[in-house]
């Protein structure tokens, strides 16, 4: 199957998850990304795992991803097969300096995913990346947050596959229904603009003035075809009933007479 330029493959996209500290939050890690549809997981050197802690917060869903996890020594041996890699990080400056958004880093892997397997790397939870870690990453990635920064680490995982997962399975835009074209337009404003000095709602004396800030309503609204003869059958009524109601008063009148 050829590959969509315009959305991401996300079966490209690997989480690595760098020394992770708590086994539970592999498996909610592995839960965030079985919600938004990625299956790759790596994990470099977790300190004390356990599988059944990891499980546990996997649940049942995710545990595919927790089973077939692959282990590594170290980060450079982890990312070996990788052509792009992305770090994530809660501080900035020094040599970190340049980084994106998770919805610019998203929108930017998408034609990066054609032709290369990317991995996501997130580190420890309480030291996250060292300069090191961060050396071997093409580019960067901080989630905005109030004064305090640093987020638990599978919930940093989420708001990354989130985003990833909106360029994954971006609906295409869909066909705007025909637009009203100038002819239909401006025979609807000159049935409008007599309509409207009939019943007085603009002044006969400067109809022009009021129509041009109706217009420019109208305009904002992008019109449809099937739009203008609403309002065009709206003016016709209108147009009826007062004639009919001018008719009836004169018969009126004329049967008190
Ligand atoms: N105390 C560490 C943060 C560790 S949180 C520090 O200051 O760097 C564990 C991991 O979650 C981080 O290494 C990073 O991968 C991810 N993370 C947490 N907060 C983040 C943020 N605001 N932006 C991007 N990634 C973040």
């Amino acid at each position: 199957m050829s590959a969509d330029p315009a959305r991401i493959d996300l079966s490209k996209v690997a989480i690595v998850l760098n020394r992770p500290r708590y086994p539970e939050n592999i498996g909610a890690a592995a839960r965030a990304m079985c919600n938004m549809g990625l299956h790759r997981l790596v994990v470099v050197a977790p300190e004390r795992y356990e599988a059944e802690r990891a499980l546990k917060l996997a649940t049942h869903g995710a545990r595919h991803i927790v089973d077939a996890m692959v282990m590594a020594q170290d980060l450079g041996t982890a990312l070996a097969s990788f052509s792009f890699v992305v770090g994530t990080t809660a501080r900035l400056g020094g040599q970190r300096r340049v980084y994106r958004r998770p919805e610019a880093l998203a929108e930017a892997l998408i034609p990066v995913s054609v032709d290369n397997t990317i991995a996501i790397v997130f580190g420890p939870e309480d030291r996250g990346l060292t300069n090191e870690d961060i050396r071997l990453c093409h580019a960067l990635v901080n989630i905005p947050t109030a004064d305090f920064s640093s987020l638990n680490l599978a919930q940093a995982v989420m708001i990354l596959c989130y985003e990833l997962r909106r360029v994954a399975v971006a609906a295409p835009a869909e066909a705007t229904p025909r637009l009203a074209n100038r002819f239909e337009l401006d025979a609807m404003y000159d049935q409008l603009r007599d309509v409207l000095v009939r019943i007085s709602f603009i002044s006969h004396e400067n109809p022009e003035y009021w129509m041009s800030r109706i217009r420019h309503f109208f305009t904002r609204m992008q019109l449809r075809a099937r739009d203008v003869a609403i309002l065009r059958g709206i003016c016709r009524q209108i147009d009826w009933f007062g004639r009919k109601c001018y008719d009836d008063g004169r018969g009126g009148r004329a049967k008190e007479r």
